[in-house]
């Protein structure tokens, strides 16, 4: 989501299709007589919550059971909840994540927007472009830092945001469990489609190594969750289970950058056909740019970057992004 906010300045907004992707996750369509309703803001209410349970409502009782389907049937519902949670994002958190505790003095030093708290915004302006549009300008370098500490800030942030939650809703302890429900969990069960489509463009063998895969097969990120969670197929691979292993949360070394960046290109077609039957996201544009945006943020200097198993060499990460400038 970072690396989404970093890369779409001009049109901050479109990240509201990645909060809708993670929302759809903990929001409860067919519920069990045990289901709880978890509160996430202290306010009694959510306006982000009640439009996407009642679009995830509309959707079930259409037969769409994924978002990706839902989105296909559902267009102008669709569309209508994104403006709803435009809105919302833009009213709400937007002028208030820059004050301090409770005055409503702003102190902006990540962010500046032309709006302030207690301020309208009709759909008017929240599609206007250019100055009349709502643009989030980011400070110099903060960008950077986000980029450099996301790893840092996203299980801190994710930890205070449960404890938040645990709270609000007197569960006492807070769970593992919990997280998951609310972050998803870092292992997604993917489909066996999605698993034999990458298979199939793989030749049988393991994205990293090359080597034939024979038992457990991983479907990994290659730029990694903690990075930034981008879940279309074009930032998935399928390695097995040694190499993804000892991959970890690393990124990857410009060599495989290369590979990866040509396979996304060359087989893109490929690739979006595997992610229409497997119902996963396809999106290379946004990839790259996310891929680019992270590469380009590191220390020129040296970087820690994986080349393989038992294989971490500190590089130039500039290496990495030449490595992406034939598929710009
Ligand atoms: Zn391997």
């Amino acid at each position: 989501m970072l690396g989404t906010a970093i890369t779409k300045v001009a049109r901050p907004l479109n990240s509201t299709h990645v909060t809708l992707r993670s929302k759809w996750r903990s929001s409860t369509g067919h519920r069990s007589p045990e289901a709880l309703d978890l509160r996430q803001i202290s306010n009694k209410r959510s306006t982000i919550i009640d439009a996407l349970r009642s679009f995830r409502l509309e959707s079930e009782s259409s037969g769409a059971n994924s978002l990706w389907l839902a989105r296909q049937r559902l267009r102008a519902s669709y569309e209508a909840v994104i403006t709803r949670i435009e809105r919302t994002l833009a009213e709400q958190p937007l002028p208030r994540l820059q004050t301090v505790g409770s005055s409503e003095t702003v102190f902006p030093f990540l962010y500046d927007i032309d709006w302030g708290p207690n301020e309208s915004f009709p759909v008017a302006r929240l599609r206007g472009s250019g100055a009349r549009g709502p643009t989030i300008r980011l400070f110099p370098g903060a960008g950077d830092e986000l980029v450099r500490l996301s790893p840092l800030i996203r299980p801190l942030v994710e930890l205070h945001w449960t404890r938040m939650v645990a709270q609000l809703n007197n569960v006492a302890t807070v769970e593992e469990a919990l997280r998951h429900h609310l972050f998803g969990s870092p292992r997604i069960p993917f489909s066996k489609m999605l698993r034999d489509g990458l298979a199939d463009l793989q030749t049988g063998t393991c994205f990293y190594c090359g080597q034939r895969l024979v038992g457990a097969t991983e479907v990994d990120h290659f730029i990694p969750r903690v990075r930034c969670g981008i879940d279309a197929i074009e930032n998935l691979v399928l390695a097995d289970r040694p190499c993804n292993g000892d991959k970890s949360d690393l990124l990857a070394a410009p060599s495989l950058v290369s590979t990866w960046a040509r396979r996304n290109v060359e087989s893109s077609g490929t690739l979006s056909i595997i992610a229409e039957m497997s119902r996963v996201d396809s999106d290379l544009t946004g990839t790259l740019a996310v891929a680019r945006s992270i590469y380009g943020h590191l220390p020129r200097e040296g970087t820690p970057l994986w080349q393989g198993r038992k294989q971490v060499l500190t590089l130039d990460p500039g290496l990495a992004l030449e490595a992406m400038t034939f598929a710009s």
